[in-house]
């Protein structure tokens, strides 16, 4: 555990600056996201350096299919997430208190260092959460390229410090309506949008994902409306439109597979990387397309 960045004290209550939600916290009481807590005046990163899992995954897995294509990356992420989505695919690592494993610096540095590329992702549930683990492991660590897999949901300043440390990066982009993050994540879709963005502006290689829940997301005009959003950064960037299936608070049933090749479709009209996602789709599997 160490002391939190972007908080402020005022009076007797800690004032996080890290994300939108703005928390303001009391003593001996956790902010939202259950990764900060204020301790004898202190907000403290109580997640810090405590994983929920560590494993050498495919870096496809991420998915980052731009970035060091059929490589290896060590991937682990904290118990926490600072948003509330509905249909989280990950809700037992994310929304409720689990089991959890101590990792240092060092010895994280040295595992990845054993690998070529040497190469980390900060993924599972919320990495952002763990803002100060991050920015002390590439500190700690500058050799060591850092991938980040997250709902970038977090506020301009601690988000732009951190890009020049941060070689790729997917953000989910599960909306590009503002009314279906306020409705079922607790979230802002113009945040996420503006962090797309400057994420792409600083030079950090980006790849997005959309979850298509049907019913909540997937009209056509949205994708529409989602493809050209992304095409005016960069028509290059790789879009993964994934399938969902029933979890945590949803019960909508699963995306079929006519469904995201459909919409894949759409987007491909903007985009030159698309790709189908939970699915194995020939048409926008993960290299071939036809
Ligand atoms: S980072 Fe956590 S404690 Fe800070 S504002 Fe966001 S949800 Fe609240």
């Amino acid at each position: 555990m160490r002391e939190a960045l972007y908080y402020k004290m005022i009076e007797e209550l800690a004032h996080c600056q890290l994300c939108p939600r703005s928390c303001i916290i009391s003593e001996g009481n956790f902010g939202f996201c259950r990764s900060r807590k204020l301790i004898n005046g202190k907000l403290i990163a109580t997640a810090y350096g405590q994983t929920v899992s560590i494993a050498k995954d495919p870096i496809e897995k991420k998915p980052l299919y731009h970035y060091h294509p059929h490589s290896q990356i060590v991937s682990l992420g904290p118990n926490a997430c600072n948003l509330n989505c509905a249909f989280c695919q990950n809700w037992e690592i994310s929304q409720q208190d689990t089991i959890t494993q101590a990792v240092k610096i060092s010895q994280l540095a040295a595992y990845v260092r054993g690998m070529n590329p040497c190469q980390v992702a900060f993924t599972y549930s919320e990495p952002t959460m763990w803002y100060e683990f991050i920015w002390d492991f590439a500190v700690y660590a500058p050799d060591v390229e850092i991938v980040l897999v997250t709902n970038g949901y977090l506020n301009p300043l601690p988000w732009q410090a951190l890009l020049p440390k941060i070689k790729a990066i997917n953000i989910d982009l599960k909306s590009i309506r503002n009314d279906f993050y306020k409705r079922l994540c607790g979230g802002d879709a113009e945040i996420v949008k503006a962090n797309i963005i400057s994420a792409f502006q600083a030079g950090v290689h980006v790849e997005l994902t959309n979850l298509l829940i049907p019913g909540e997301n997937d009209s056509e005009a949205e994708l529409h409306e989602l493809a050209k959003f992304v095409a005016s950064i960069n028509p290059n960037i790789p879009l993964h439109i994934s399938a969902y299936r029933p979890c945590y608070k949803m019960n909508n049933r699963a995306t079929d597979k006519a469904e995201i090749e459909a919409a894949c479709e759409i987007a491909a009209k903007y985009l030159k990387h698309v790709y189908a996602g939970n699915v194995l789709s020939t048409r926008y599997g993960r290299h071939q397309r036809t």
